[in-house]
């Protein structure tokens, strides 16, 4: 029985990683194609996103293959994993949506493409960050999902180091190249918690 739910869980979060992969593809083919007018990558978003990858891929993909590290695994229970793919579904869901949202305007890393335009509706209507919002979701429900204290809690671990190094510079980014119409959406929502933070 212990085996079996744990097992689901695995299952549960590799189709999350599959959801999340075909979310994806279309824009980041896309944005091969669009010229980068301002790029700000330093080495502090490259371990952020390298932090974001390893925590929410590639630890954890090496667990459910592996089984490594086995010491820290414990026992799984079935309400957990439920809540794990609830919360899964939300991250997924929050995460189509902002890529409709962003459209041409997506980017892996901090970019600024030709034409680009402020977005400010859909879930960008609530939080300035959605899409680090549904990797948060993503890492919570890694957590609730994969019954092992490292590879469960990774994904947390390494979408919050991603948001971390990240946002100030973004923002920064953003009001760099919008400068008051940044501004006063900056006024009107909150970071990645609506209502709240
Ligand atoms: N921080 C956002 C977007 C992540 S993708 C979120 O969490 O949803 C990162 C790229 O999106 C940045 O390089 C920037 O070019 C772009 N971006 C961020 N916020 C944006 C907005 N409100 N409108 C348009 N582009 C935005």
């Amino acid at each position: 029985m212990y085996l079996s739910i744990a097992t689901a869980g695995k299952v549960i979060w590799v189709l999350g990683v599959v959801a999340w992969a075909i979310i994806r593809r279309p824009h980041a083919r896309r944005a091969k194609r669009l010229q980068v007018v301002s790029d700000r990558r330093t080495p502090s978003e490259a371990v952020g996103l390298a932090a974001g990858l390893l925590g929410l891929s590639i630890i954890p993909a090496i667990y459910v293959a592996t089984g490594f590290p086995l010491a820290a695994d414990y026992p799984p229970h079935l309400w957990a994993v439920a809540f794990g793919a609830v919360l899964l579904v939300c991250a997924m869901w929050v995460f189509r949506r902002t890529h409709k949202a962003l459209g041409k305007n997506w980017s892996i890393t901090l970019e600024i493409r030709e034409k680009h335009k402020l977005i400010s509706q859909g879930p960008y209507a609530l939080v300035r960050h959605p899409m680090y919002t549904s990797f948060l979701l993503m890492g919570l429900g890694q957590a609730f999902l994969l019954s092992n204290w490292v590879a469960g809690l990774a994904g947390l671990l390494g979408a919050g180091i991603l948001f971390f190094l990240r946002v100030d510079k973004e923002e920064r980014m953003m009001l760099d190249v919008f400068g008051p119409e940044y501004q006063a959406y900056m006024d009107k929502t909150k970071r990645i918690i609506p209502y709240l933070y």
